[in-house]
């Protein structure tokens, strides 16, 4: 435990030198998740190298640290709020996610919750495996799901707070930009099969949309209904 320990520290310390990681509750949250028991059996040696590791034999990956880092400070989750993922793969970003609206240190009814959906099955089942020996089962739940038309599918009200996409989408799904409440930010890879830009988007109190295109990045892709 304590080698997994001391290599996790040493990757948030290089994640901060390198400016990427700058908040405290992200700090926090990046240095206590253990994503050694979220990489697929076989890999834990690699799991504090800031790569992409894949996903068993399903073609998905666990994205490499930096990003994942990256996410949480363009999303900005914060305590209480609640969290539609998409893409849950190995439940590794879902309870970064968690951390920073639930962290212990708050009492539980100041807590927010994170809802990730999962297109492939083998993955929902991994995900929740993971989550749950990790002793996140009472902040995130893990559905099943095409996120695509949003979720419920094709509700149209403002309910979340942040919606973060960790899959390559040739656009914003609409769906999404309805279910986003005002003030709420939406985090989101798109662009084609081999690049992307990862768009913030927010969505201001009047309910207009502000895009900005930042760092080129590359996901594995978005499928579903509004996917490839
Ligand atoms: N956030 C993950 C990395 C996910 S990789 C982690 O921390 O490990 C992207 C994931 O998105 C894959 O598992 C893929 O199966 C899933 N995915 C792709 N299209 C989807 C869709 N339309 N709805 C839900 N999940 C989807």
């Amino acid at each position: 435990m304590t080698k997994y320990y001391e290599a996790r520290s040493r990757l948030v310390d290089r994640l901060i030198k390198e400016g990427i990681l700058r908040t405290g509750r992200y700090i926090e949250a990046m240095s206590k998740v253990p994503r050694h028991l979220f990489v697929w059996p076989g890999y834990e040696d690699y799991a504090y190298m800031d790569n992409a590791l894949p996903l068993g034999d399903t073609g998905q990956t666990i994205s490499a640290p930096h990003m994942c880092a990256y996410m949480l400070e363009a999303l900005k989750p914060m305590p209480g709020d609640y969290i539609l993922e998409i893409g849950s793969g190995s439940g590794y970003q879902a309870a970064l996610l968690a951390e920073a609206v639930a962290p212990a240190k708050e009492k539980n009814n100041m807590w927010g919750h994170v809802l990730s959906l999962e297109i492939v099955n083998e993955l929902v089942e991994f995900a929740r495996k993971n989550i749950s020996r990790a002793g996140y089962s009472d902040k995130i739940i893990i559905l099943h799901k095409d996120g695509t038309v949003g979720y419920p599918p094709y509700y149209k009200k403002e309910i979340y707070d942040k919606i973060l996409v960790t899959a390559a989408a040739p656009k914003i799904p609409k769906m999404l930009l309805h279910q986003l409440k005002r003030g709420g930010m939406l985090v989101i890879p798109v662009g084609n099969l081999y690049m992307q830009r990862l768009m913030i988007v927010e969505k201001r109190r009047d309910g207009s949309i502000k895009a900005k295109e930042t760092l080129g990045c590359m996901f594995v892709p978005l499928k579903g209904k509004n996917g490839w």
